[in-house]
């Protein structure tokens, strides 16, 4: 037991690291804030057991069920058997096993630039992009919904940077307008995708505004690659390729394991791997892991119906419960209060599933939600019970 959770009197005896972590987690108790972890046992592509129970997962990122592909758990296994369980170094130093260059050429390939850079997560990703390409004379304009992590990175660059309002470029062009002049170089950063709402960023639109103010635009395609655009990623949404030089992503939500990306021209790429501090100064990625990335990307080029399954399967869903038509395969259900989408969370456990609520500070102060994701092997029916109890004992319409 710990100490905190036996005597909260005795405070005064404890060491004042122990008061601080303790005090804090009061603090994040009163504004109902506080987050605990859960075992979460995955079974087959779909499935969760969690305290006991086995609930249908609408909150994994697994969207075409690749964490537990049998082909990929393969090719893992194998790579383990030829190169080992860890790079052992750096990629710079000598953790560059071979697996990385066929990893790099099939992304650089799926994503159509010169060259890749693979990183050890997104996270890791836009944390070293970002300051490597801009300084502290630099401008970052952010779209205000994007992930935390470009806002890493944005603040290790030391420069200036601003938010635009989500999706909206006339902000973004009204912010260049009135910068653009003071600084020598402009990164303009967005989520392809938006991980909480699921809506796509205006790409096109961003590209020429970022080619009419001599600015960068890179975006963020964590949610995008493998399951948008045949597989390609949001910026080729709707068969018509978005001109984004800095493609970013994820190997650990569609493509299943775990890893980051930058795809760009080969100055970029080369300069990225000069000065990326989270590239050189972090292990490289195990072989397996870039082993499993390889046999997805495999299986995406291969199987364009079945990478194109989530989003028809979230269209299916926001049809049946009369919501916007699903961009991607993740759909929010506004509730608005957290308590109240934490009730709705409760009442989906109880039909058997699993509907994780996000409230604030992950998403804007009132509008907590249920984000939903789906993917490739969620059963139509599933999904229609899923949609009815939605519709009419949640949104209630
Ligand atoms: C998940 C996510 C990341 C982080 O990727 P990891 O590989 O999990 O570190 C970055 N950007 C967006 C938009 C994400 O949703």
């Amino acid at each position: 037991m710990s100490r905190q959770a036996k005597a909260p009197a005795s405070d005064a005896a404890l060491p004042s690291l122990d008061q601080f972590a303790a005090g804090k987690l009061t603090q994040l108790e009163a504004q109902h804030l506080r987050r605990t972890l859960i075992d979460s046992a995955r079974e087959g592509g779909i499935y969760i057991v969690r305290n006991g129970r086995r609930l249908i997962s609408f909150s994994c990122n697994d969207y075409l069920n690749l964490t537990q592909h049998p082909r990929i758990k393969a090719a893992a296994i194998e790579a383990i058997r030829l190169h080992g369980v860890g790079a052992g170094a750096s990629r710079l130093v000598t953790g560059n096993h071979p697996l990385f260059a066929e990893l790099e050429v099939r992304l650089a390939r799926l994503k159509d630039t010169e060259a890749c850079c693979v990183f050890g997560s997104g996270y890791l990703a836009n944390s070293g992009i970002i300051p490597a390409l801009t300084g502290h004379e630099d401008l970052v304009l952010i779209d205000e919904l994007a992930h935390a992590c470009i806002w890493a990175g944005a603040q290790l660059a030391k420069g200036t940077v601003i938010a635009f309002r989500h999706n909206d470029t006339s902000d973004a062009e009204r912010l260049l307008r009135l910068h653009r002049a003071r600084h020598p170089h402009v990164l303009i950063a967005t989520d392809g995708v938006f991980s909480m709402d699921g809506d796509l960023a205006p790409l096109h639109e961003l590209a020429a505004l970022a080619r009419r103010h001599d600015a960068w635009l890179l975006s963020d395609d964590a949610h995008g690659i493998g399951v948008i655009g045949g597989g390609r990623g949001s910026n080729f949404a709707n068969g018509r390729k978005a001109d984004v030089p800095l493609q970013m992503g994820t190997l650990s939500k569609a493509i299943g394991g775990y890893g980051g990306y930058l795809c760009a021209s080969a100055p970029v790429i080369d300069l990225v791997r000069n000065r990326a501090r989270t590239l050189i100064y972090s292990t490289g990625l195990p072989p397996a892991t870039v082993a499993a990335a390889i046999a997805a990307i495999d299986l995406i080029e291969r199987e364009p119906d079945y990478a194109a399954l989530p989003l028809r399967k979230a269209k299916a869903f926001t049809r049946q419960v009369g919501l916007p038509e699903a961009q991607s395969p993740i759909v929010p259900v506004l509730i608005g209060e957290s308590e109240a989408a934490l009730a709705a969370s409760r009442l989906l456990q109880e039909e058997g599933f699993l509907a994780v609520a996000i409230r604030p500070p992950t998403v804007p102060e009132g509008t907590a939600r249920l984000r939903l994701t789906f993917s490739a092997a969620h059963p139509d029916e599933e999904i229609a019970r899923l949609a009815g109890i939605v519709r009419t004992r949640i949104l209630k319409s």
